[in-house]
């Protein structure tokens, strides 16, 4: 009795242990704004040449059917950091840029990533575009960040003291030099810092020190790096415009060169984590927050091909985006994974890395561990459906299999089939009536755990239709 009891002791102190022996990862989400599908070198682009996240595409896994969960930035956002459909928590419009909005952002309920890191044990750092609420409540150093760097808005211009183009109607466009929130301050934390030099550049950097600066300390770091490039104001650094001379359209020249600089930036951060000698237990997510803008609000001459619509489109181009995971101790490199995933199981993913549980308290995530399956020891897709809804519920999506079904706004529901029709171009919603049925009731079945807006920002008027001019957009 003695004997078994000392064994199962024995058992019992192994199993304690065994978590401890293995290094926690540090992690590192980036995310690229409005990129779009075909303007990485990784994704099959060809005139943007973006050589380090070629590399680090190639030391982990590419998803090829990677997506958000919102088509445009803020709402993709809040669904990342809280791994749960975002229309949860009434969550389906950009804020306002206005401090005073108390309704305006990250709902105060829901627990971050960062929260739920630090809770285990990590520090936790943001760096560039925030776009979860102006209000002071929702600061990023009071949503589980220990540390922060960038602006609170939605967009930044990217040279100090610059004009910059911004939208104030459909359509129109005003260049102004003072407008709020692309020129809203810089903050370390809480605190007003100068603006010098190129903004992605400046990212990088401070993304740079911060790896660098945790290196030796004996907590593992989570750094969330977002980057506002590509996004609109289109400005670039001269040497990196020279670089591209031979693009003759101009927005398209501009946009190769902020590309570039992301890549760049990536680049040197990367080298760092090298040089510190932690790469190997780092693992790196890679998005962008939605699909690249092309002729829409803040077009930025960005590419979906071979994908259809753009960003603000439950069409693939709005939702499909670059997506990247990379784990050199866990995840095997070169491998591309074809299942769909989307950027809430970023959240889950980088919990289960961690050795971090959840409160069982709280909400229930839409996120699923993507270890077990891009380590390939799970070969069932991590999803049986993923859902999407925009402006309210003007429009939905589906995808289930290679099915794709989806409404936009007043028009019929359409499917399509990826497998053979990854442009959407051949609806086969008339052929295919039953699936066509049984897709839109899952997504009317979905729908039901969802809230109305709590809060809406349609510069074109109300939660309906914006005057045609977000419809479909075929290439
Ligand atoms: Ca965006």
């Amino acid at each position: 009795m003695r004997r078994l009891l000392s064994l199962s002791l024995l058992l019992a102190t192994a199993l304690a242990a065994a978590p401890a022996a293995e290094v926690r990862p540090n992690i590192l989400l980036i995310v690229a704004d409005d990129l779009g599908y075909n303007d990485v070198g990784f994704q099959g682009g060809r005139d943007i040449p973006t050589p380090h996240l070629d590399r680090l595409a190639a030391a982990g896994v590419r998803c090829t059917d990677g997506y958000v969960s919102y088509p445009v930035c803020s709402p993709s956002r809040a669904g990342f950091l809280t791994g749960r459909y975002q229309q949860r928590f009434g969550y389906e419009f950009n804020p306002k840029w206005d401090a005073t909005a108390v309704t305006h952002g990250l709902p105060l309920s829901e627990t971050t990533l960062a929260d739920s890191l630090r809770s285990a044990g990590y520090t936790t750092g943001a760096i560039g575009k925030w776009h979860l609420g102006a209000h002071p409540q929702f600061h990023p150093n009071r949503r589980g960040f220990d540390e922060y760097f960038g602006f609170l808005g939605g967009g930044h211009r990217y040279l100090p003291g610059s004009l910059v183009e911004v939208e104030v109607g459909a359509g129109k466009k005003a260049i102004v030099s003072g407008d709020a929130e692309q020129s809203s301050p810089l903050l370390r934390n809480s605190t007003e810092v100068p603006e010098v030099g190129e903004l992605t550049t400046r990212l990088g950097e401070e993304a740079t020190a911060s790896v660098t600066r945790h290196a030796r300390d004996s907590k593992p770091w989570f750094l969330y790096l977002a980057f506002n490039a590509p996004h609109t104001p289109m400005q670039a650094r001269a040497d990196q415009l020279a670089r591209f001379a031979s693009i003759a359209d101009e927005r398209r020249r501009t946009y190769a060169a902020m590309v570039a600089t992301v890549d760049e930036a990536v680049g040197r951060m990367l080298a760092a984590l090298d040089a510190t000698g932690q790469r190997e237990r780092t693992l790196i997510f890679f998005i962008s927050d939605n699909g690249g803008p092309m002729t829409k609000r803040n077009a930025n001459a960005s590419v979906n091909s071979p994908l259809r619509g753009q960003k603000g489109d439950v069409f693939e181009g709005g939702i499909r985006v670059p997506f990247l995971v990379v784990w050199p101790a866990r995840i095997p490199a070169g491998g591309t994974y074809a299942q769909p995933v989307i950027s809430l199981d970023i959240l889950p993913t980088a919990l289960a890395a961690a050795g971090a549980t959840r409160d069982a308290k709280l909400a229930a995530l839409d996120g699923v561990d993507l270890l077990p399956f891009l380590t390939r020891k799970n070969s069932a897709g991590p999803h049986a459906r993923l859902f999407w809804r925009m402006d309210g519920g003007e429009a939905f999506a589906v995808r289930e299999g290679n099915w794709k079904w989806l409404r936009t706004y007043q028009n019929t529901p359409q499917l399509y089939d990826l497998s053979a029709d990854l442009g959407e171009t051949r609806d086969l919603a008339a052929a295919r009536p039953e699936i066509a049925a049984r897709l839109a009731s899952a997504a009317a079945a979905w729908n039901r755990g969802l809230i109305a807006p709590a809060f809406g920002n349609n510069p074109f008027g109300g939660l309906i239709n914006r005057t045609g001019l977000e419809k479909d957009s075929a290439p």
